[in-house]
């Protein structure tokens, strides 16, 4: 339920309604508009609940309107929250109209792996250094990534270059320490509905960027950005990933980017693409980032490797050096196609 109140509402009027709803039980969620404030209920309420709600603010002064919210989601809705969400990190600007490139390896193999890595998105114009320290392997006896000991290179390669850092927590017990080394928390796909795990990196201050489960609906995606903000963590950012494919003869799972304009028509929050695992073939990755920019993505998440056919995870989807650059030319070109702006080439 939303309270539209009217136009020139007087602050006691405001706080009059909010009082009505705490004496039904309910913590009301004051929402400054342009011109004028909306106050929403963000729990569901009982047909009584309502009812005696609905009574009470019949008698209150300076509604304009109540109106029912149509979906599950509430403080990860544009009806909740009219204003875009932009997530400020390391002075990376990512939503409104910026369209920022994180990219990386797979996984943080060496120092000399990573940095090397670093260096060749950076110069391209990526702003923000991928790669994961906790692997989550369809088999266990695959590779499981360097744990404490990656965070600790992420780290210091963040520090060298200047680049936002971001990479995966699997574990609600992992999120502090994790959050100790790196700018943003990565929550995979296959995590996107671990409860305590969302609920911990919600009530952390650090930006999460979680990933659409592979089965997940749009309804459970943002139910799960939901968790995280309902936590007081307002700084979150979606992205799409692939579903579960009827056909992965051809490609790892199928990239949703139709989710794209989907999301941005309901939710406030930052939508990324990630091509990589999308299409799970490097050759497939550009065509894929480059229909995310049309499609009103806010940025990507492409994998890359210095020597993709020794990488330790993901190789063939990695994009070699000179692809990667190359492709960064042609996004450029689209982002200002797309009215975005995208942080230019630089040299170290
Ligand atoms: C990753 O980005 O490293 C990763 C494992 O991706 P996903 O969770 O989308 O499979
Ligand atoms: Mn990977």
């Amino acid at each position: 339920m939303i309270i539209v109140m009217q136009l020139g509402a007087t602050d006691q009027q405001v706080n009059a309604v909010a009082q009505i709803l705490k004496d039904h039980g309910v913590e009301p969620l004051i929402l400054p508009g342009e011109d004028r404030v909306a106050i929403g209920i963000p729990q569901s309420l009982t047909p009584d609940q309502r009812e005696n709600i609905e009574s009470a603010l019949a008698r209150a002064e300076g509604i304009s309107k109540i109106s029912q919210t149509s979906r599950p989601y509430k403080l990860a809705s544009l009806e909740f929250q009219r204003a875009r969400t932009t997530v400020n990190v390391k002075g990376v600007s990512i939503g409104g109209d910026s369209f920022t490139v994180m990219a990386g390896p797979c996984s943080i193999e060496s120092y000399e792996q990573l940095a090397r890595t670093a260096e060749i998105v950076q110069k391209a114009g990526a702003t923000v250094l991928r790669g994961g320290a906790f692997k989550p392997r369809t088999s266990p006896y695959s590779f499981q990534g360097l744990a404490e000991e990656g965070l600790k290179i992420m780290q210091r390669v963040g520090n060298e270059t200047g680049l936002a850092t971001i990479t995966e927590v699997m574990s609600p017990d992992a999120v502090d320490m994790v959050a100790s080394y790196v700018d943003i928390l990565q929550i995979g796909a296959r995590s996107m509905q671990n409860y305590p795990l969302l609920i911990k990196a919600g009530e952390s201050q650090k930006p999460v960027f979680l990933k659409r489960g592979p089965s997940a609906t749009i309804d459970e995606f943002l139910l799960a950005a939901e968790y995280l903000l309902s936590k007081g963590n307002r700084n979150i950012i979606l992205c799409e990933r692939g579903i579960v494919s009827i056909d992965r003869s051809y490609t790892r799972n199928t990239l949703d980017l139709a989710s794209v304009p989907v999301l941005k028509n309901y939710s406030h929050l930052p939508v990324f693409v990630d091509p990589s695992h999308g299409t799970g073939v490097a050759k497939y990755v550009p065509p894929m980032a480059k229909a995310a920019v049309v499609a009103g993505a806010d940025g990507l998440m492409i994998e890359v490797h210095p020597n993709p056919d020794e990488a330790l995870s993901d190789g063939s989807q990695a994009l070699l050096p000179k692809q990667f650059e190359l492709l960064m030319q042609d996004l450029r070109q689209l982002a200002e196609i797309c009215d975005r702006k995208m942080a230019a080439a630089v040299s170290r």
